[in-house]
């Protein structure tokens, strides 16, 4: 991957803003400052063996473009349209011919997770499980008794889309009683509050979240293509979750998920928690600064944004900057200038930013401190 070639061309950059790089489709994440690595993933997938568009090997094979190191195959197990054309008694089907795909070769960053997505009805609503070994084991009559199938397999288990409007017409996400139960009877770990579907991001789902420590989640549940979808390949991407993970093996994969060591993400938006957040944004942004003579107080610093996404930043530090106004904007993968006027010679700079596009509450911004040395100049 592409990782560590970027973040050097960056770093090692002169103060000049860089000239737009050709943005690839694949995406990549420097490691968080404490050591971690960040795994794309997308969670909840859908092909014509339930109510998309698509055969499974191509999901793969988007898969693959777009970057993502997991994958998994979440077919709606009630809600078979093209069964008749399609029929598949065995509902690992679909996650056996995209892993077939995904164990080429040239996939081998990507992994395919077998999953299912539990179609029912409110108050039970549409609830993902992945991790399965035997999704037959699911088509049951009641959807809790789906729900313990799948946790008896050792399943990571997620409630999709609460802000979906035809379930919460003003928008607003809610946990029902009988989710409430899901979680207190540990049937119930995450929650989207971000879906491609509904293309936007929950807030209220946001707080839901970390009010009951369920894991952030963000994914495409894609039906039709990526490319006409998301406008892959052209500068977007489809929604995902970011896993802030030990090492990229599945089973640390696996346990970050279940820590909620997670980032959601779409367009610009990064929702999750405020540990996570300061963590994966540490690492995608670093101030460089210029050698400070103190000759003149202005002291030139390069944000460096090593991650493929834009962020809009608000300079809530002491200092003023001489080039531009307190909203600064740190275009993915370049470096930003601002002059900063400092009130003397310093060991080091340090800028706080309110980080507009990451939420980690309800309206609740990130601020964290971007910090630096200054290489001394000549006196
Ligand atoms: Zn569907
Ligand atoms: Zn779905």
């Amino acid at each position: 991957m592409m990782k560590t070639k970027l973040t050097s061309a960056l770093l090692a950059g002169t103060f000049l803003t860089l000239p737009a790089l050709a943005h690839e489709r694949a995406v990549d994440f420097p490691d968080t400052p404490d050591g971690r690595v960040v795994l794309a993933a997308d969670l909840h997938t859908h092909s014509v063996f339930s109510d998309g568009e698509v055969w499974p090997s191509l999901r793969a094979a988007e898969a693959h473009r777009d970057g993502l190191e997991f994958m998994a195959v979440t077919e709606h197990l009630e809600h078979q349209p093209h069964k008749a054309d399609i029929p598949h008694p065995d509902r690992n089907r679909s996650y056996e011919i995209a892993s077939e795909k995904a164990s080429k070769a040239e996939y081998d960053d990507l992994m395919i997770i077998n999953g299912a997505e539990v179609t029912r009805g409110p108050p039970h609503g549409h609830i993902n499980a992945i991790f399965l070994k035997d999704a037959n084991a699911l088509l049951v009559d009641d959807p809790k008794d789906a729900m313990k199938a799948a946790r008896a397999q050792g399943a990571f288990v997620f409630l999709n889309h609460p802000n979906w409007l035809p379930q919460s017409p003003d928008g607003i996400a809610r946990l029902t009683d009988y989710h409430k139960d899901l979680i207190k009877e540990g049937l119930l770990q995450g929650l989207e509050v971000i879906n491609g579907t509904l293309d936007g991001h929950s807030e209220h789902a946001l707080q839901i979240a970390l009010d009951n420590h369920l894991t952030v989640l963000g994914t495409s549940d894609i039906h039709g293509l990526v490319d006409w979808t998301h406008n892959a390949g052209t500068g977007g991407h489809r929604p995902m979750t970011l896993v802030l993970s030990k090492d990229r093996s599945q089973a640390a994969f696996k346990q970050a998920l279940l820590d909620g060591n997670t980032v959601a993400w779409s367009h610009n938006d990064l929702l999750g928690r405020e540990d996570n957040m300061k963590a994966f944004v540490g690492g995608c942004l670093s101030l460089v600064p210029e050698a400070f003579d103190g000759k003149y107080t202005v002291l030139n610093v390069d944000i460096v944004n090593a991650c493929p996404i834009d962020f809009t930043l608000i300079n809530m530090s002491d200092e003023t900057f001489q080039n531009t106004g307190d909203a600064v904007y740190a275009k993915r993968e370049s470096r930003t200038p601002v002059a900063v006027r400092m009130k003397g010679i310093e060991a080091d700079i340090a800028l706080k930013f309110e980080v507009a596009n990451a939420q980690v509450g309800f309206r609740t911004p990130l601020v964290m401190e971007l910090r630096s040395l200054i290489p001394a100049g000549e006196k």
